[in-house]
């Protein structure tokens, strides 16, 4: 046991999932050519106004609704000064004293138990551009601007220092984009730089009140990242103060190649931001009915989900748990359940079949549910297939390989390929009776005793029944031929 603590805040941005930027009508499409999604708003010109996305304010007041914040009615902008080529207007408009969210949580998981995370506080700002160093691997002796990025909407928001591990700051992220995603109010997609976080770490002394001194770790786009960094960090300021030594309020960055972080500036030269209110935009307030109207279009969430799922479909806990860790697959799970003959009886096979088979196609193409090559439907079907005696789980197998990426019926392939189940007595006897014949050794183990011979017996009138004879029915009739 370390006699430390390591005490955490995350600052987390989300850009937001609008069609257009929220302070002018330009794309947000990520991949677009470079300045391609620029207008003389987003790109500063003198004269121009910004004119506020009624869709981004929609978009947070749902996300701070589902993490219990508090909406403040009033919209207030400010103008948060600093000067970066990134930033071509010399400031951001964000929001300052007044965020449209204070006060929310989020209950997080550690080991077995559920922990709730206060969050300060979140806000609506916006994005500012990209600044392009290098083109490939070439390092270029000046720097290339992209304002695709300037002006897209962001909902920033603050933790309380109450996240203690790499692990609860991971959880944190992963439970909060869960629950965004369910919302679709932002993609947090990190790879494509839609989630960012800043990491604030310290260290205590376990039992001592007053927080250390804190450093800050900005920009962080990977949540193998986030991990590794606070990992780090940990480390080292450990070593500082089992030293004797004195940590600084920094600011750094993250070295993910040297797996170490770096100071970018202390706290002298912290920024002035100089916040003050944004005169070009009148502030307002929203009515009661905007906030009511989005709350009641406020969708499932998680946990309840799994509540329901458990409840209603009788699966374990673990199998709800797989469905709803997105919404993705859990509307894939009852799309299919929603297409099948017999719900209850579908309900756990086609969990099973969506967590093994379908999920390892995935995994292999590394490709989310949304675009898995077979459609609800036809999972539905082939499981239907398997409840009503037409094929046999094995055979299912395979018809599902044959229609996996090639949207065909499962039907069809299980009619081409002659694959129903056999269920008529008479031919499973006949085949027994052959098996029996052909292979005396086995069938003596069995009689002298050797009880785990009949696996094999089995195995071998299912292999020339070519799959297709009844697993049930087989062992029924081996067992009344081999005993009497
Ligand atoms: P700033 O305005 O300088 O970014 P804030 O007070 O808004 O500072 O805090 C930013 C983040 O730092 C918050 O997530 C907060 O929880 C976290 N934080 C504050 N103090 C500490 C500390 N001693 N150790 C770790 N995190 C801290
Ligand atoms: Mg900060
Ligand atoms: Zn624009």
């Amino acid at each position: 046991m370390s006699k430390y603590e390591t005490v955490i805040g995350l600052e987390v941005h989300m850009q937001i999932n609008t069609r257009s930027k929220v302070f002018c009508e330009c794309s947000t499409q990520f991949g677009a050519d470079p300045n391609a999604n620029t207008c003389v708003v987003c790109t500063s010109q003198p004269g121009t106004i910004p004119i506020l996305n009624k869709k981004t304010v929609e978009a947070i007041v749902k996300t701070g609704l589902a993490l219990d914040f508090t909406i403040n009615k009033q919209c207030t902008f400010a103008r948060k000064q600093y000067f970066y080529p990134d930033v071509p207007k010399n400031y951001q408009i964000t929001q300052s004293e007044l965020p449209l969210c204070s006060k929310g949580k989020l209950a997080i998981n550690v080991g077995s138990k559920e922990k709730i995370i206060n969050i300060t506080r979140m806000h609506l700002e916006e994005d500012a551009g990209k600044l392009i160093h290098e083109i490939g691997s070439k390092k270029l002796d000046y720097s290339l601007l992209d304002l695709n990025r300037a002006g897209i909407g962001l909902m920033e928001l603050v933790t309380e220092p109450e996240l203690s591990s790499p692990q609860e700051a991971l959880s944190f992220l992963t439970e909060l984009k869960n629950i965004v995603e369910y919302l679709g109010t932002s993609e947090c997609n990190m790879e494509e730089g839609k989630m960012r976080c800043d990491i604030n770490v310290s260290m205590r002394l376990v039992g001592q009140k007053e927080f250390g001194t804190r450093v800050e770790i900005k920009n962080m786009n990977s949540t193998s990242g986030v991990r590794d960094a606070i990992a780090y960090e940990v480390e080292r300021q450990t070593e500082v103060l089992e030293s004797g030594g004195k940590l600084i309020q920094e600011t750094m960055f993250w070295e993910p190649k040297e797996g170490i972080t770096k100071s970018m500036r202390t706290k002298e030269g912290m920024l002035d931001y100089r916040y003050f209110p944004e005169p070009d935009l009148v502030p307002f307030d929203l009515p009661n009915s905007f906030i009511e109207d989005l709350r009641k279009q406020l969708p499932e969430f998680p946990k309840i989900k799994k509540k329901r799922f458990i409840n209603d479909y009788g699966l374990s806990e673990y199998d709800a748990d797989y469905l709803t860790s997105t919404k993705m697959i859990a509307d894939y799970y009852e799309e299919a359940l929603n297409a099948s003959q017999d719900k209850k009886t579908a309900a756990k096979p086609i969990a099973n079949w969506i967590s093994t088979e379908l999920n390892a196609k995935l995994n292999a193409s590394k490709i989310d549910i949304s675009k898995a090559l077979i459609s609800s439907q036809n999972l539905a079907k082939l499981v239907s297939l398997i409840l009503n005696g037409t094929i046999s789980g094995k055979i299912a197998k395979i018809v599902f390989e044959e229609i996996y990426g090639k949207s065909l019926e499962p039907e069809t392939i299980v009619k081409e390929k002659k694959l129903v189940q056999i269920l008529d007595e008479s031919v499973i006897i006949k085949i027994c009776d052959e098996v029996i014949a052909e292979s005396p050794k086995v069938v003596d183990e069995f009689k002298a005793g050797k009880e785990r011979a009949i696996g094999a017996i089995i195995g071998l009138v299912m292999k020339k029944s070519k799959g297709q004879a009844n697993p049930q029915l087989v062992n029924k009739i081996l067992l009344v031929k081999l005993k009497t």
